[in-house]
């Protein structure tokens, strides 16, 4: 057809659209700004609800994007509309005129030391959920070296809800949708590596709204004996033995709670990426109070920017699991493929 769709962003989302808007005919080309296809699924072990392999959902992204040209460690530099293409320049010197823009640049984690009274970058034994997935991943690799943060015999080990989402005091009220179960999931797995621990979860509420995950959650209290707690933790203090004392309010309970840890875990949520949000702004593009970008509407055109030309898939314009971020490339592509036509 030589007509040419940029995909911005090589994460799942965008791993996906390229290889169906390459099954389609169109030349596509990929640009990814870091050295490595895959986003946080790249660096993820396992996923909820059933503990399937990152690393195979993965290669099997990969292997559909034979015939995809892609960049990485590239940037997009300007992006300029000419009549009714783009002409996209990127940092590797190469300009492409593109008659779509698919934007799948994803999300970041949360920062989690801007929660500073959870101690993260303060405390020697607090980690996030993407330190954790890591350490995870790491156990096949007999070159890694151990992460110091977690101890080599945990007694005690908390997880915390809701860090840097549904907090009115940092200025994210959205939830990030996908924390609760991998909390849940994260929780299961290191008491199958630390069988003796006492294994904590502090949630606000949990979210466990998708297929099996329901499941999953009865497992971890039946099954892994997980004592959930229903309270947002208020204060972390590192002892002098280096534990962590924990206090929060048990709102089931009404009753002050106060655990000492050996290691607390922080579910970092999700914010718009911010390299995605410079190429936003770039074309100008909408994003909403949430940071996330806006839709064209919320029911029928979620994959429309407020641009002609310009798509989004995945967790771009809000949290996402990985299905319904594939499911959504999908679409993207098939939206793209009818935006088309006003070539032809
Ligand atoms: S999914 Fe759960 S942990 Fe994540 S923000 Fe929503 S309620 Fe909080």
């Amino acid at each position: 057809m030589n007509k040419n769709v940029i995909v911005i962003g090589g994460g799942p989302a965008g791993l996906e659209a390229s290889a169906q808007l390459q099954n389609m005919g169109y030349n596509v080309i990929l640009v990814e700004r870091t050295h490595e296809l895959g986003g946080h699924l790249a660096k993820w072990d396992r996923l909820f609800p059933d503990g399937v392999p990152a690393k195979s959902v993965l290669d099997s992204l990969l292997a559909n994007i034979g015939g995809v040209k892609y960049f990485l460690g590239t940037e997009v530099q300007s992006v300029n509309l000419l009549e009714k293409s783009y002409n996209v320049i990127l940092s590797n010197g190469i300009t492409i005129l593109a008659n779509a823009v698919l934007i799948a640049s994803g999300f970041d984690l949360f920062p989690a030391e801007k929660k500073e009274e959870y101690g993260y970058g303060i405390y020697d034994h607090v980690i996030t959920n993407a330190d954790l997935e890591s350490f995870f991943a790491s156990r096949k690799d007999k070159q890694a070296v151990p992460d110091p943060r977690i101890p080599l015999q945990p007694q005690k080990i908390g997880f915390v809800h809701c860090v840097g989402s549904r907090d009115e005091k940092i200025g994210n009220r959205h939830c990030s949708k996908v924390c609760c179960a991998t909390a849940v999931k994260q929780a299961c797995e290191i008491k199958e590596e630390f069988p003796q621990a006492d294994v904590y979860c502090f949630y606000m509420d949990l979210r466990m709204f998708g297929r099996n995950y329901e499941d999953l959650y009865l497992k971890a209290q039946k099954d892994y004996g997980i004592r959930f707690i229903r309270g947002r933790v208020s204060e972390v203090a590192e002892d002098i033995d280096k534990k962590l004392v924990v206090k929060a309010e048990d709102t089931l309970s009404g009753k002050p709670v106060k655990v000492t840890l050996d290691l607390l875990v922080l579910m970092a949520g999700m914010k718009n990426s911010g390299a995605g949000q410079q190429v936003g702004s770039m074309i100008s593009l909408e994003t909403a109070e949430d940071g996330f970008f806006s839709c064209r509407d919320s029911v029928y055109s979620l994959q429309k920017s407020n641009k002609n030309g310009i798509f989004f898939a995945g967790a771009c314009t809000g949290p996402k699991t990985l299905p319904d971020t594939l499911h959504e490339a999908r679409a993207a592509a098939l939206t793209v493929h009818n935006y088309m036509k006003n070539f032809e």
